[in-house]
């Protein structure tokens, strides 16, 4: 199939799988399997071994994300977490890593608490500072890894710009995007320039908040084989029947992204003018300190959004309490709407200077706004702050 000419919205439906020649079933069967036989030894009848190494579903999955986000090879994993990991393990001892400020809770520890004591060496910046950026990187570093939209701030960094600085300075070294709050529907890391794009598979890509998992996509060849080294060796994969379910989510990621960022932008609206709102962060705010950035890079502005009340705790827990459609959670990117305290939750390891270097406030809330009716979620909201004395 000539899956690289198809336009994004065909290729969520195509990409990945055909009908099976032997059954002709349309849909991908669950291959339980560990297993495969072998005709005389190590010679396997098809091209599969052993389910770890690799296995029909996770063949199917890994190359509609690797079409999807526009790249030659996809790598699935058990968690968006494993992913990292799998990066960070092809990474020798004494390695430098840049890493942008605003990051998911979970990739900070592994950076801090895991692989620093394993002599991989970091920096924090802010990647939204493109001279900031360039004084971080040294001979030494051969990884920066940089989230866009970020996690809680929603900072927006242009990832054309870090890579032509990363080319020039670092050319040896992988810039690697954590894509997941955009999905490949919004934004695409690799056509900008990116060696590498991650996801936590478990948000907007999964979609329904039913399965965990993460995945890399990759072009260069040597990259992409030592990635699925360590893919196996370590083996932090993901089931068949996790596999069967993402491939079922991703045909309608472009239809749900459509309907998160449509939503998004009317409970933009409605807290932008409420007076118990003391700021909203959203990149398609045209006030968002880098909205030209994400106008550029991104196709719509997501569902995410971050929003400072001018409320103390108490009265941030009791607005939370208040809520009925907004499910109090961790995580994003499911059909139903979240919000969370990231003070208290997400970011809760991170050390509590630089959560407030970063802006993540008592006052802080994140909303991971679903695909339900708007009104709805705006009345919501509406009657949970006016609950607040
Ligand atoms: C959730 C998340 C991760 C970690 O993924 P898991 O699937 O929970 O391991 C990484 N990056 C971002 C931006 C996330 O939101």
């Amino acid at each position: 199939m000539k899956n690289n000419n198809y336009n994004f919205k065909t290729n969520v439906i195509h990409a990945g799988y055909q009908a099976d020649t032997i059954t002709g079933s349309v849909m991908p069967p669950i291959y339980l399997s560990t297993t495969y036989k072998q005709s005389a030894p190590g010679k396997p009848i098809g091209e599969f071994e052993y389910s770890r190494s690799s296995n029909p579903n996770r063949q199917f999955v890994e190359q509609s994300l690797a079409t999807l986000e526009g790249g030659h090879f996809g790598l699935c994993f058990a968690s968006g977490c494993a992913a990292l990991a799998i990066v960070l393990q092809t990474l020798p001892t004494g390695a430098h890593v840049v890493v942008s400020d605003d990051v998911y809770g979970g990739t900070l520890r592994l950076f801090a608490q895991v692989y620093k004591q394993k002599g991989i060496d970091f920096t924090q910046v802010d990647c939204t500072d493109l001279a900031q950026f360039k004084q971080a990187l040294t001979p030494k570093t051969e990884l920066i890894w940089i989230e866009t939209p970020s996690n809680p701030m929603l900072k927006i960094i242009d990832i054309e710009q870090i890579a032509n600085i990363k080319n020039t300075t670092t050319p040896e070294a992988n810039l690697f995007v954590d894509n997941t709050f955009a999905s490949p529907y919004l934004q695409n890391p690799l056509a900008l320039g990116a060696d590498g794009v991650c996801h936590s598979t478990t948000k907007y890509l999964g979609g329904h908040s039913d399965v965990v998992g993460g995945a890399l996509i990759v072009n260069k060849p040597e990259l992409n084989e030592k990635l699925a080294y360590m893919q196996n060796a370590l083996g932090a994969v993901p089931s068949a029947m996790d596999c069967y379910l993402l491939m079922r989510s991703i045909k309608t990621l472009a239809i749900r992204m459509d309907a998160h960022c449509q939503n998004a932008q009317k409970v933009v609206t409605f807290l932008n003018s409420h007076p118990k709102v003391d700021n909203v962060l959203y990149p398609g705010l045209p006030e968002h300190p880098q909205y030209h950035v994400a106008e550029k890079q991104m196709k719509n502005f997501g569902g995410m959004i971050s929003t400072t009340f001018k409320l103390d705790l108490n009265q941030v827990k009791s607005f939370l309490g208040h809520l009925q459609l907004f499910t109090l959670a961790e995580s994003l990117g499911g059909v139903e709407s979240l919000i969370e305290h990231p003070a208290i939750m997400t970011h809760a390891t991170i050390p509590p200077a630089q959560r407030k270097a970063l802006g993540i406030s008592d006052g802080l809330v994140r909303l991971s706004v679903g695909i339900e009716d708007a009104d709805d979620l705006i009345w919501d909201l509406k009657e949970a702050l006016e609950h607040v004395k």
